[in-house]
Order: structure tokens, then sequence, then C-alpha cells
């Protein structure tokens, strides 16, 4: 990690974070990137250089990571900061809420965490921006992701954008700008963020402890947190080069364990390389020789990468998990063994979708 004071910050987000400190004046920013970026981190960053009280770091290199302020944001415990997420998402960022009876309810019924951010949620971010900020230098309300939204609450919020409400600075962060309402869109201040240099985020995942950072880096399309999370569930380079083996051979075991949303994620990403390949093109997120010998016809993949997108719309569907990963297994299988000359009907598209 590089470091800005004594705050750590992810190497691709100092530079990025020093700009907007220089030179962004907007009430509210829009930090868009690839999802595994890290515009929620720069997001809570340029909160905390906003609110810190360093007489002596300059404006760009903040946060100081030393003043009252920003030892309140490192506590999650600022008066001017508010971090609305979904609550799915709170205790993995690190963010988790404080205790609330509310709070508490909510896990005695064993409800399921919530994934949008609630309109409640907006109201009182509303509301904190309607009050006098409590250390005199504003208050900052960091939105992630902010598509999570849903319309009730961006509509809340929209009204708060219009006016802007005393000191109050929004930030909000998004892998996802085209699902926000253009309205919110328009009325902030968009800051993008690329995608770090390979050489950058491997030399950072192998500071993390990721051995062969290239290989789960190309899987992950270069998105450098994406790795640490596959990398959380058990997968290293050594599963990622096996997999497309796994799948040609019904390998149900290759993805045991994986949350649905990740196994189909996979098998999209092995699908869209098989069909680069056999345009005669370079795979993207495998190495070309765990490829070799993989040119299903056309239309075989045409239909694999249908019946994957099906399951990825429908990541929330209640499936039976075991036997969902055996269907998605076997449709791989197919597509990636059935030979040339026997492509004709059946193959992919015989097989039923089970629920
Ligand atoms: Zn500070």
């Amino acid at each position: 990690m590089a470091e800005t004071g004594s705050v750590a910050v992810l190497p691709w987000l100092v530079a990025p974070l020093r700009r907007a400190l220089e030179t962004q004046t907007a009430h509210a920013l829009l930090l868009h990137a690839p999802g595994g970026v890290g515009q929620f981190e720069l997001g809570i960053l340029l909160a905390q250089g906003w609110l810190c009280e360093s007489t002596t770091v300059p404006l760009g290199e903040r946060p100081c990571g030393i003043c009252a302020s920003c030892r309140l944001v490192a506590a999650r415990s600022h008066p001017d900061l508010l971090v609305l997420l979904p609550e799915a998402l709170r205790e993995g960022l690190g963010w988790a809420a404080p205790e609330s009876e509310e709070g508490g309810e909510e896990k005695a019924g064993k409800k399921k965490p919530s994934k949008d951010i609630r309109v409640e949620e907006v109201r009182a971010a509303i509301a904190l921006a309607l009050t006098t900020s409590s250390r005199g230098r504003g208050k900052a309300i960091v939105i992630h992701p902010a598509e999570r939204m849903n319309a009730i609450a961006a509509n809340a919020f929209l009204k708060t954008l219009e006016e802007p409400a005393g000191d109050a600075r929004f930030l909000l962060c998004t892998a996802a700008a085209d699902a926000l309402a253009p309205t919110i869109r328009s009325r902030c201040q968009a800051i993008a963020l690329e995608l770090p240099a390979t050489e950058v985020a491997v030399e950072w995942l192998r500071a993390q402890g990721i051995a062969e950072p290239e290989v789960l880096l190309a899987g992950c399309g270069g998105q450098p947190q994406d790795v640490i999370a596959l990398a959380q569930l058990g997968v290293d380079a050594a599963t990622w080069r096996n997999f497309p083996g796994r799948i040609a051979a019904g390998d149900v075991s290759a993805l045991r364990g994986w949350p649905l949303p990740l196994a189909v994620d996979a098998l999209q990403k092995l699908c869209h390389d098989v069909a680069s390949v056999a345009a005669g093109a370079a795979p993207r997120y495998f190495a070309a020789a765990t490829l070799a010998g993989r040119a299903p016809a056309l239309d075989t993949l045409v239909r694999w990468s249908a019946e994957l997108r099906r399951f990825a719309e429908n990541a929330e569907h209640p499936w039976n998990a075991e036997l969902t990963l055996e269907s998605l297994v076997e449709q791989g299988r197919e597509a990636l063994q059935t030979p040339r000359s026997a492509q004709r009907r059946g193959g992919v598209d015989s097989l039923h979708l089970r629920r």
C-alpha cells in the first residue's frame, strides 16, 4: 500500500485522490470505475480528506491520518461523515452498522440483509445534510453502490442534489453509472477511474500474499480487488488454470462451494474466451494454453452464452445450488466437448435449466 500521511491508500488511487482534492469543488461527485478498482475506497479517502483538520499537511496530501478528524473516520464514528451502504455489503467493506434495536430485530428474524440502499437511509442522509456540521469542516456523505438506491430513494435524493443543502458534499460511487437515473448523473461532477496498470496491480497483489497474481488478475479482467475476493473463496492461480479443463471434463467439483453468481461469471468468461479463440482472437481471462483444442462451433457457443445470461439475470432466484451447479457444468461440458462434426441440434439447448 502507498501511504498518504499514515493512511493506507491503494497505490493506483494516490494520483486520482490528490487530483480530486486539489481541483474538485463540486458538491456532488460521481466516482465511477469498473468493479474491483476501488471507487468506494476513493470515496472514503476523499471524504476523509475534506474533513481532515491537519494544519500542516497540504490539501493534496490529505487525509493526514493523525488528526482528530482522521482518527474519528478510522474509528467509523465521525459525526459529519455518513456512509450509505446496502446492509449486505457493510460488513465486507468494514462499515458494519452500529448495533440498533432495529438491527437486532432483523437479526433475530433472520431476515436476509438488504442489497438495496433504502429510502429511510437516504432520508437520514438528507436530514444530516441539513444539520450544522459538528466539527466545522462541512459534512460528507458517501453512497455506494449509488445504483442500489431504488427509484423512491433516488427521487428523495434528487431534491437534495438539485438544491444543495448547506455545507454537505456527496460522493456517489458506482461500477454501473448507466444504471443511475440520468437526472442524478447530470447533477454530479463525474470522476472516472481507470483500471490500474498491470504492473502496479500485480505488485500490490503480490504484497497481499497472492501467488502468481498475473493469472487471477487476468481472470478478473484487471480488477485487483476482485482477485482478493476470489482468493478469499479459496480460488488460486492453479484453480483458475485448471478451470477450463475441469469444466470440459464435466467435473462438478470445479464449482463446488462457489457462490452461484461467481460460478456463472467464471463460465461466462470461459465462454467468451473460447469464442475469441474460435474467432482467431486472443483470450482475455484464461491463458491460451488452457483453452487449447476447445473450438466448438459458433452456434453452440451462442446457445451456451444465452443460457449463462439467463442464469446471470436470475442470480437472485433461490436455485437449488447443487443441481444448478451440476446443470451449469453439464452445459459447459457439452459446449466444450461437442466436436464440430457432431453439431446439429441437441447439445446445450437440449438441457433444461433446473430450478
Ligand atoms: Zn487528518
